[in-house]
């Protein structure tokens, strides 16, 4: 698939027979996809020291190449960031690094970035962009895209960094891509590269709502973007019609860049004013905005699976009828999965693996709970071996010298398009909450405050974010949940919620050492609103960008001032009395 130069390049139906030809023979064309990143890289000395030969078979490649973490390649990658330019882990010198989110782990880690990585992300979106639009086509329209980029800089070494999105959309090709994809952004790129989130998230509602008629799909990279740009709107929408009205920005956007992109956009209209007042004041609880705003909207588009699953209640309120579609599956490591069955909820979503955009191996659930304790390596298998209804670890090898590295993602494998599998996300590998024989995943923590969400959402309360934390500063240790809800609720019905949080923890490694005091009485702490919001703007100021921003489900010790943050702002505590 060749990368698109010219905007009139994009066929539909040549992208789909492409990726069905290549799901067909997904064995033979993992086998080239390693053989050609084994020799454009075959001079790198990470390879080279691995006594690889020039060899690039499966069976070769596993046998010399350990499986790794970012922690054993970060000596290479040090030395790549302090300006190192020899082959270390590609062939052609690395020259780009990208920062991922870094909310597992609490602060963001370089991955190293190139053009081919480049390439794959525009591979992705070209095959589910051919794949959605048979089903619900877009054309010659914009999209409001809530998408910013994060800093650009420097590294010791001279290197640029940037997060992965930020990489894409400073890309000289990515506008064009776009174009060619019916998705050009309706904000201009001053909005986007803007140095202030808040400034560019006001602008391109703006934007969106100067060019309503035209906007054919909302998006954003993760759903989160999209929820929090709605709830701001809520409360700027007097502004953003003001501004509309008299054809004048409001003062407190104060980029020089920005002002000057929006005042070639902004022309007084009282009309448009006046209409979108009308509606806003005719919706009941905001519930189908999104339609209601943007009348030719034919869907809403990111990723909202995994950690983004939270939001999507109230990303459907602000939806009313109009389709919620996940996007792809990938990370800053690399591209992955491609959504390529646009129909299904995004519950139910399954993303098809590219076979031909990287080397995929899968390490299975069951062999890594049985290897840990033998210390032996777990045995991968490769992308067609995979079972129906296993789970599994993803390790990557990409075209920027990540070399058999384990992501941390576990996938369910759902069915297979042609031969190559259709993936569930499932959790970051880690462990959230663990004290004792106790083991609970993200998904678990993400289940229990469903559970307890709905008893607030009785009073038309809504958790607006949360977190967790294992607090071990005293005997027995016991979890904490740190919620942030959009109101007042009584101290009866939050205790309440308290109990149904540690009642909802069913692993029997928690509900056993509960019952025999071995984890004390969970604790639910209840934080001032805005809490949430200071801990995305504490993660941009680490580098991180919006686009990729996913709030950490869990803040342990490497989460310092996540932690302050979180301690500093709560207002009332419960502990449960489930167990008692
Ligand atoms: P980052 O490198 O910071 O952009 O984060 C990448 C991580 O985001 C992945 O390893 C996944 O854990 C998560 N992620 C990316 N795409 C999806 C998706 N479609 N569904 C669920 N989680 C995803």
């Amino acid at each position: 698939m060749k990368m698109l130069e010219k905007v009139e390049e994009f066929n539909m139906e040549k992208v789909i027979d492409e990726f069905e030809a290549l799901t067909k023979d997904a064995e033979r064309v993992q086998r080239e996809t390693l053989r050609k990143i084994l020799e454009d890289n075959a001079s790198a000395e990470y390879l080279q020291n691995l006594g690889l030969n020039g060899r690039t078979d499966p069976e070769s490649f596993k046998a010399h190449v350990p499986l790794v973490t970012h922690k054993e390649l970060e000596p290479y990658i040090v030395r790549i960031i302090e300006g190192d330019a020899s082959s270390i882990l590609t062939g052609k010198p690395i020259t780009t690094m990208s920062l991922s989110s870094g909310t597992t782990q609490g602060k963001p880690k370089y991955v190293p970035w190139n053009d081919e990585l480049f390439e794959t992300t525009m591979q992705i979106y070209q095959t589910s962009f051919a794949f959605r639009n048979r089903e619900f086509p877009v054309k010659n329209g914009k999209a409001l895209s809530f998408i910013y980029s994060s800093k650009q800089f420097k590294t010791k070494g001279g290197l640029a960094a940037g997060t992965a999105t930020t990489n894409v959309f400073r890309n000289a090709q990515y506008k064009c891509a776009m174009k060619a994809l019916q998705s050009p952004c309706c904000s201009p790129d001053e909005v986007i590269f803007g140095p202030d989130f808040h400034q560019s998230l006001y602008c391109h509602l703006l934007c969106g709502l100067i060019f309503r008629e035209e906007v054919q799909l909302v998006s954003s990279t993760f759903a989160h973007s999209i929820v929090h740009a709605f709830r701001t709107f809520e409360q700027v929408w007097q502004e953003l019609c003001t501004d509309i009205r008299e054809g004048v920005l409001t003062s407190r956007i104060t980029v020089p860049s920005i002002r000057m992109a929006m005042s070639k956009l902004l022309k007084p209209n009282p009309e448009l004013a006046n209409l979108i007042e009308k509606k806003c004041m005719g919706l009941s609880n905001w519930y189908g905005l999104i339609p209601e705003l943007f009348p030719n909207a034919k869907y809403v588009y990111g990723i909202m699976t995994g950690s983004m699953e939270p939001y999507l209640k109230k990303l459907r309120h602000y939806a009313g009828e109009l389709l919620l579609l996940t996007a792809d599956y990938g990370s800053s490591e690399g591209w992955i999965a491609a959504n390529v069955n646009p129909k299904l909820p995004p519950e139910l979503a399954t993303y098809a693996v590219l076979p031909h955009i990287g080397y995929f191996e899968f390490i299975p659930i069951t062999e890594l709970e049985q290897t840990k304790f033998l210390c032996v390596d777990p045995q991968p298998v490769g992308l067609t071996e995979v079972k129906v209804g296993e789970e599994y670890e993803i390790v990557i090898t990409n075209p920027a010298g990540l070399y058999r590295y384990r992501l941390g993602d576990v996938v369910k494998v759902m069915g297979f398009h042609n031969s190559t599998p259709e993936l569930k996300f499932v959790r970051r590998s880690s462990l959230l909450l663990t004290i004792n024989i106790d083991k609970n995943t993200e998904k678990d923590l993400q289940i229990a405050v469903e559970a307890a969400a709905k008893l607030v959402a009785g009073d038309k309360l809504e958790v607006i974010d949360y977190t967790s934390h294992v607090d071990v500063s005293s005997e027995p240790g016991h979890y904490v949940i740190f919620w942030e809800i959009n109101g007042e609720a009584s101290d009866e019905l939050l205790s309440e919620c308290c109990n149904c949080l540690d009642k909802s923890f069913v692993d029997a490694g928690y509900t056993s050492s509960r019952k025999t005091n071995c984890i004390g009485p969970l604790e639910l702490r209840v934080v001032r609103k805005g809490t949430f919001q200071k801990i995305l703007d504490h993660f941009l100021g680490l580098g991180a960008a919006v686009s990729q921003y996913k709030t950490p489900r869990c803040v342990g010790p490497t989460h310092g001032k996540v932690l302050q943050i979180l301690s500093e702002n709560v207002v009332k505590s419960y502990l449960s009395t489930t167990f008692n």
